[in-house]
Protein backbone atom coordinates (compact mmCIF):
# COMPACT_ATOMS: atom_id res chain seq x y z
CA UNK A 1 0.00 0.00 0.00
CA UNK A 2 1.35 3.48 -0.84
CA UNK A 3 -0.75 5.95 1.21
CA UNK A 4 0.39 9.99 1.44
CA UNK A 5 -0.51 12.39 4.42
CA UNK A 6 -1.45 15.60 3.11
CA UNK A 7 -1.90 19.12 5.85
CA UNK A 8 -0.68 21.84 7.10
CA UNK A 9 1.80 21.88 9.28
CA UNK A 10 1.08 20.56 12.58
CA UNK A 11 -1.73 19.29 11.45
CA UNK A 12 -0.87 15.88 13.00
CA UNK A 13 0.67 14.10 9.85
CA UNK A 14 3.70 12.59 11.79
CA UNK A 15 1.73 11.27 14.37
CA UNK A 16 -0.59 9.56 12.30
CA UNK A 17 1.58 8.33 9.38
CA UNK A 18 3.57 6.70 12.57
CA UNK A 19 0.28 4.50 13.80
CA UNK A 20 -0.87 3.41 10.51
CA UNK A 21 2.43 2.39 9.48
CA UNK A 22 2.61 0.67 12.72
CA UNK A 23 -0.51 -0.99 11.91
CA UNK A 24 0.28 -1.82 8.68
CA UNK A 25 3.98 -2.55 8.61
CA UNK A 26 5.27 -0.49 5.98
CA UNK A 27 7.82 2.39 6.69
CA UNK A 28 7.05 5.97 7.24
CA UNK A 29 9.22 8.61 4.50
CA UNK A 30 9.02 12.10 6.04
CA UNK A 31 11.15 14.53 4.03
CA UNK A 32 11.40 16.68 7.26
CA UNK A 33 12.91 14.83 9.59
CA UNK A 34 15.41 13.37 6.67
CA UNK A 35 16.50 17.36 6.16
CA UNK A 36 16.65 17.72 10.00
CA UNK A 37 19.26 14.93 10.52
CA UNK A 38 20.87 16.46 7.45
CA UNK A 39 21.43 19.31 9.18
CA UNK A 40 22.36 18.21 12.59
CA UNK A 41 24.96 16.20 10.34
CA UNK A 42 25.77 19.33 8.17
CA UNK A 43 25.98 16.99 5.44
CA UNK A 44 25.62 19.41 1.64
CA UNK A 45 21.55 18.87 1.56
CA UNK A 46 21.51 19.82 5.47
CA UNK A 47 23.90 22.85 4.73
CA UNK A 48 21.53 23.49 1.56
CA UNK A 49 17.96 23.09 3.33
CA UNK A 50 18.64 24.99 6.22
CA UNK A 51 18.23 28.48 5.79
CA UNK A 52 14.57 27.75 4.17
CA UNK A 53 13.45 26.00 7.12
CA UNK A 54 14.61 28.33 9.30
CA UNK A 55 12.71 30.93 8.01
CA UNK A 56 9.37 28.36 6.89
CA UNK A 57 10.27 28.23 3.29
CA UNK A 58 9.67 25.23 1.20
CA UNK A 59 13.22 23.57 0.24
CA UNK A 60 13.98 23.43 -3.56
CA UNK A 61 12.45 20.61 -5.22
CA UNK A 62 15.50 18.81 -6.82
CA UNK A 63 16.80 18.63 -3.42
CA UNK A 64 13.96 17.14 -1.83
CA UNK A 65 12.41 14.77 -5.05
CA UNK A 66 16.65 13.25 -4.66
CA UNK A 67 15.88 12.68 -1.14
CA UNK A 68 12.92 10.97 -1.51
CA UNK A 69 13.91 9.01 -4.76
CA UNK A 70 16.99 7.12 -2.91
CA UNK A 71 14.72 6.31 0.11
CA UNK A 72 12.30 4.75 -2.15
CA UNK A 73 14.62 2.49 -3.33
CA UNK A 74 15.91 0.87 -0.28
CA UNK A 75 14.34 -2.57 0.04
CA UNK A 76 11.73 -1.88 3.48
CA UNK A 77 9.79 0.41 0.40
CA UNK A 78 9.35 -2.92 -1.45
CA UNK A 79 5.78 -3.45 0.13
CA UNK A 80 4.79 -0.06 0.35
CA UNK A 81 5.32 2.83 2.22
CA UNK A 82 3.54 6.24 3.56
CA UNK A 83 4.51 10.03 2.59
CA UNK A 84 4.16 12.47 5.27
CA UNK A 85 5.66 15.77 4.32
CA UNK A 86 5.76 15.09 0.42
CA UNK A 87 4.51 15.50 -1.90
CA UNK A 88 4.20 19.71 -0.99
CA UNK A 89 4.29 21.29 -4.17
CA UNK A 90 2.16 20.31 -7.81
CA UNK A 91 5.73 19.94 -9.41
CA UNK A 92 6.80 17.24 -6.35
CA UNK A 93 3.32 15.34 -7.21
CA UNK A 94 3.64 15.90 -10.96
CA UNK A 95 7.14 14.19 -11.11
CA UNK A 96 5.96 11.19 -8.59
CA UNK A 97 3.55 10.38 -11.18
CA UNK A 98 5.42 10.55 -14.51
CA UNK A 99 8.15 8.04 -12.27
CA UNK A 100 5.02 6.11 -12.11
CA UNK A 101 3.97 5.60 -8.38
CA UNK A 102 0.33 5.35 -7.79
CA UNK A 103 -0.99 6.19 -4.26
CA UNK A 104 -4.24 4.22 -2.85
CA UNK A 105 -5.26 7.29 -0.80
CA UNK A 106 -3.76 10.83 0.00
CA UNK A 107 -5.35 11.68 3.40
CA UNK A 108 -5.95 14.97 4.01
CA UNK A 109 -6.13 16.11 8.08
CA UNK A 110 -8.57 18.74 7.96
CA UNK A 111 -8.13 21.78 10.71
CA UNK A 112 -8.10 25.54 11.25
CA UNK A 113 -5.00 27.56 10.95
CA UNK A 114 -6.25 28.17 14.32
CA UNK A 115 -5.97 25.45 15.81
CA UNK A 116 -3.05 24.46 14.20
CA UNK A 117 -1.35 28.27 15.51
CA UNK A 118 -2.11 26.98 19.19
CA UNK A 119 -1.32 23.47 18.67
CA UNK A 120 2.32 24.33 17.53
CA UNK A 121 3.25 26.04 20.44
CA UNK A 122 3.04 23.28 22.75
CA UNK A 123 5.02 20.91 20.40
CA UNK A 124 8.06 19.25 22.07
CA UNK A 125 10.67 17.39 20.03
CA UNK A 126 13.56 14.79 20.44
CA UNK A 127 16.97 16.05 18.98
CA UNK A 128 18.02 12.93 19.80
CA UNK A 129 15.71 10.34 18.56
CA UNK A 130 13.01 12.46 16.76
CA UNK A 131 10.07 11.42 18.69
CA UNK A 132 7.08 13.97 19.06
CA UNK A 133 4.93 15.01 21.76
CA UNK A 134 2.56 17.61 22.69
CA UNK A 135 2.62 19.70 26.55
CA UNK A 136 -1.30 19.38 26.13
CA UNK A 137 -2.37 16.41 23.94
CA UNK A 138 0.49 13.98 24.11
CA UNK A 139 2.44 15.31 26.93
CA UNK A 140 5.89 13.03 28.07
CA UNK A 141 5.93 10.82 30.89
CA UNK A 142 9.05 13.63 32.44
CA UNK A 143 8.59 16.47 32.41
CA UNK A 144 11.15 18.33 29.32
CA UNK A 145 12.41 14.79 28.97
CA UNK A 146 12.40 12.12 25.81
CA UNK A 147 10.02 9.10 27.22
CA UNK A 148 11.97 7.08 24.37
CA UNK A 149 15.64 8.24 25.18
CA UNK A 150 15.61 10.70 28.04
CA UNK A 151 17.30 13.35 25.95
CA UNK A 152 15.96 17.39 26.95
CA UNK A 153 13.01 18.00 24.42
CA UNK A 154 13.24 21.71 22.19
CA UNK A 155 10.87 23.37 20.35
CA UNK A 156 11.57 23.48 17.08
CA UNK A 157 12.84 27.00 15.95
CA UNK A 158 10.78 26.60 12.64
CA UNK A 159 7.48 26.13 15.38
CA UNK A 160 7.70 29.95 16.74
CA UNK A 161 4.39 32.04 16.09
CA UNK A 162 5.97 34.04 13.52
CA UNK A 163 7.55 30.69 11.53
CA UNK A 164 4.32 28.80 11.85
CA UNK A 165 2.15 32.00 10.32
CA UNK A 166 4.86 31.64 7.05
CA UNK A 167 4.48 28.19 7.45
CA UNK A 168 0.82 28.61 6.67
CA UNK A 169 0.86 30.95 4.17
CA UNK A 170 3.22 28.55 2.09
CA UNK A 171 0.65 25.42 2.98
CA UNK A 172 -2.12 27.52 1.42
CA UNK A 173 -0.60 28.70 -1.45
CA UNK A 174 1.98 25.98 -2.31
CA UNK A 175 0.86 22.62 -0.71
CA UNK A 176 -2.96 22.66 -0.60
CA UNK A 177 -3.62 22.86 -4.33
CA UNK A 178 -2.57 18.70 -4.19
CA UNK A 179 -5.99 18.35 -2.50
CA UNK A 180 -7.65 18.75 -6.32
CA UNK A 181 -4.26 16.94 -8.01
CA UNK A 182 -5.15 13.79 -5.80
CA UNK A 183 -9.33 14.30 -5.93
CA UNK A 184 -8.94 14.20 -9.44
CA UNK A 185 -7.16 11.11 -9.49
CA UNK A 186 -9.67 9.83 -7.32
CA UNK A 187 -7.92 9.02 -4.20
CA UNK A 188 -8.62 11.91 -1.85
CA UNK A 189 -9.39 11.09 1.49
CA UNK A 190 -10.56 14.22 3.60
CA UNK A 191 -10.21 13.26 7.71
CA UNK A 192 -11.69 16.00 9.98
CA UNK A 193 -8.91 15.98 12.67
CA UNK A 194 -10.51 18.22 15.26
CA UNK A 195 -10.12 15.53 18.25
CA UNK A 196 -7.59 13.31 20.34
CA UNK A 197 -4.78 11.39 18.24
CA UNK A 198 -7.06 8.19 19.27
CA UNK A 199 -9.79 9.57 17.28
CA UNK A 200 -8.58 10.85 14.49
CA UNK A 201 -6.72 7.63 13.99
CA UNK A 202 -10.15 5.56 14.13
CA UNK A 203 -11.40 8.06 11.12
CA UNK A 204 -8.14 7.41 9.22
CA UNK A 205 -8.51 4.00 9.51
CA UNK A 206 -12.23 3.42 9.04
CA UNK A 207 -11.29 5.83 5.31
CA UNK A 208 -8.54 3.28 5.18
CA UNK A 209 -10.49 0.04 5.14
CA UNK A 210 -13.56 1.49 3.10
CA UNK A 211 -10.56 1.96 0.32
CA UNK A 212 -9.25 -1.66 1.06
CA UNK A 213 -12.81 -3.40 0.83
P1 LIG B 1 7.96 19.21 8.23
O1 LIG B 1 8.67 18.51 9.35
O2 LIG B 1 7.32 18.25 7.26
O3 LIG B 1 7.02 20.27 8.70
O4 LIG B 1 9.11 19.96 7.38
C1 LIG B 1 9.93 20.95 7.97
C2 LIG B 1 10.53 21.83 6.88
O5 LIG B 1 11.31 21.02 5.98
C3 LIG B 1 9.51 22.54 5.98
O6 LIG B 1 9.04 23.74 6.53
C4 LIG B 1 10.34 22.75 4.72
O7 LIG B 1 11.26 23.82 4.87
C5 LIG B 1 11.16 21.47 4.64
N1 LIG B 1 10.46 20.41 3.86
C6 LIG B 1 10.02 19.20 4.32
N2 LIG B 1 9.43 18.49 3.34
C7 LIG B 1 9.47 19.27 2.23
C8 LIG B 1 9.00 19.11 0.90
N3 LIG B 1 8.38 18.00 0.49
N4 LIG B 1 9.22 20.13 0.02
C9 LIG B 1 9.87 21.25 0.39
N5 LIG B 1 10.33 21.48 1.64
C10 LIG B 1 10.15 20.50 2.56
Amino acid sequence: MKLIFLGAPGAGKGTQAALVGKKLGIPTISTGEILRAAVKAETPVGLKAKSFMDTGKLVPDDVILDIVMERLAQPDCRSGYILDGVPRTIAQAEYLDQEGIRFDAAISLEISDEEITARMTGRRSCPQCGAVFHLISDPPKTECTCDKCGEMLVQRTDDSAEIVQRRLEVYHAETEPLKAFYKARGVLKPVENLEGIAETNARVMKVLELECV
